[in-house]
């Protein structure tokens, strides 16, 4: 049976890739192929970038007011809402995750949408007082140019929508690059913003190897700005070739967030809210709550309770209503969070629970949800990210050395704070060096609320006011209204 073939979106149309070549993308349930997508190759690179650059330059889409693109935008929160279900179930066939979830996270899509609609023609600059005598001196915020988006397999439409409507509001275009495991939602998505009455142009998509096309994308010099979200090591390697040429990025990259268990918390929120920010998504998220310190006079208590949610989770097909774990993206993420396990055992760690295939599912990318006590902060466990269903246990006695161990890491994209002390959640949120803290709650994000990580977790903000001025530039005009002879710079008074 031949599978169905996704093609490029370019310049507002399907496009065949330029090698005729296309790839299969594997379901993770079963481990086989179940469409194929265009193997974008230089001349589809090239191409979509000229849409971007002329739709930015020359189109209609150059000329259109910031209220303009507002109205644009709501008209495709609208589309995109339409068809929310539908994306969810093709997300969930390509990465695994479940489908109910899918579905909450794409109904709130147009959320992102709306909120940068309605921030479009918001954007100000300033007028500077007091620069000279009879002069004045006002900025202009101005958009990019053509903006490359670069996305993992995770979320892809989320994360394809926290570049998309920032970007596109403040009067960018973009080529989206999602990642080549999960092409189909996205392309899908490029062509309803033709839907919803953009130019051809402003957006277009193109599926392929990162490996490949990666650096023809960042490289080339009509990209204003590179929007990744992905790996550590391919985030740096982004901002190496992008700094060569002086162009601008930001970057959403890998965590290993600690969660911080108080004896004064509430033990059930507690396990409810460490068990979904490790094993929901089976822990391939990139804020997942990965490094578990428990207070030792409470620690025994927290695991007996987290080991147990674990053991009750219901593991089978994400399409399936009752699951509540699916597989893991493809094998090769597979081996990777069972070889993280294997030498976190090898290196002390002790398995109370998980760690294997679960029984009865044989094929497919399955795991089982994984605690891991007996954990110390240097283990590779506790400081590499495995981005799978496994969480490792570390006890502390005081706030200050659990402040010193949690910071005590590469990367800083979010951290949990349980406890009822609310002078100690203010302080701890203080101190922590993560980018997103949660007190008493794990994993909320919204549209309005700025996110992202320091250090090695990344650079610049997605959603929130800020996230718009990210994909501007700030232009400083002076004006002389002195209607005198200009001072002669070079005739000085005796
Ligand atoms: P990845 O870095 O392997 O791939 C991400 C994207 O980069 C894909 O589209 C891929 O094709 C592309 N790519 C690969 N090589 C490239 C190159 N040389 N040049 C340009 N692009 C290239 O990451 P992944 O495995 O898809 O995703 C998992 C990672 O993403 C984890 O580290 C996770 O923490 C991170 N992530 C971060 C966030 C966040 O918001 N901070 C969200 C989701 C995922």
């Amino acid at each position: 049976m031949s599978l169905t073939r996704h093609r490029l979106f370019i310049d507002g149309e399907w496009i065949e890739p330029a090698e005729a070549s296309f790839f299969p993308s594997e379901n993770p349930v079963t481990g086989e192929p179940w469409y194929e997508a265009a193997r974008a190759t230089a001349p589809d690179v090239d191409a979509a970038i000229t849409a971007a650059h002329t739709a930015f330059t020359r189109g209609p889409w150059s000329r259109t007011t910031p209220t303009e693109r507002g109205q644009m935008l709501s008209r495709l929160a609208d589309v995109v809402a339409s068809h929310a279900d539908e994306l969810a179930e093709i997300e969930a066939r390509d990465n695994g995750k479940l489908l109910r979830e899918m579905k909450a996270q794409l109904r709130s899509l147009p959320d992102y949408f709306r909120f940068y609609a309605g921030l479009a023609d918001k954007v100000r600059g300033d007028l500077i007082q007091g620069v000279a005598r009879d002069a004045l001196n006002y900025t202009l915020r101005e958009p990019l140019g053509v903006v490359v988006a670069i996305t993992a397999w995770n979320s892809p439409l989320y994360l394809a929508a926290m570049k998309l409507a920032p970007a596109l509001a403040m009067g960018n275009t973009v080529v989206l690059k999602p990642s080549e495991y999960t092409s189909a939602a996205s392309l899908l998505l490029a062509s309803y913003f033709t839907e919803a009455g953009f130019p051809a142009g402003v957006v277009n998509a193109i599926s392929g190897h990162g490996r490949e096309i990666g650096d023809l994308l960042v490289d080339d010099p009509r990209v204003a700005k590179v929007a990744f979200t992905g790996s550590t090591p391919v985030g740096r390697r982004i901002a190496g070739r992008a700094g060569e040429r002086l162009a601008k990025v930001s970057l959403e990259l890998g965590g290993k967030s600690p969660s911080i268990v108080f004896p004064d918390a509430n033990f059930d929120n507690v396990a409810t809210g460490v068990v979904a920010g490790v094993f929901a998504a089976a822990g391939q998220m990139c804020t997942s709550g990965s490094r578990l310190f428990v207070h030792s006079s409470v620690h025994d208590e927290i695991v007996a309770r987290i080991v147990e949610r674990a053991r009750a989770i219901t593991i089978g097909d994400p399409l399936e209503s009752e699951t509540e774990l699916g597989p893991l993206v493809n094998g090769a993420q597979h081996a990777h969070v069972t070889r993280c396990i294997a030498q976190g055992v090898e290196e002390g760690a002790v398995v109370a629970f998980g760690g294997t295939r679960p029984d009865g599912f044989d094929r497919g990318w399955y795991l089982e949800p994984t605690v891991l006590t007996g954990v110390t902060n240097d283990m590779s466990v506790a400081r590499t990210e495995i981005f799978g269903p496994v969480l490792s246990v570390i006890p502390f006695e005081t706030e200050e050395e659990v402040l010193e161990m949690a910071n005590d890491s590469e990367f800083g994209l979010a951290a949990g704070i349980w406890t009822s002390d609310l002078s100690r959640a203010h302080r701890m949120a203080a101190a922590l060096d993560a980018g997103i803290v949660w007190v008493n709650t794990y994993r909320n994000e919204s549209a309005l609320s700025p996110f992202g990580g320091f250090k090695q977790s990344g650079i610049g903000k997605e959603n929130g006011i800020e996230a718009i001025l990210e994909y501007s530039r700030l232009k400083s005009v002076w004006v002389n209204y002195d209607d005198g002879d200009l001072a002669d710079p070079f005739s000085y008074p005796g």
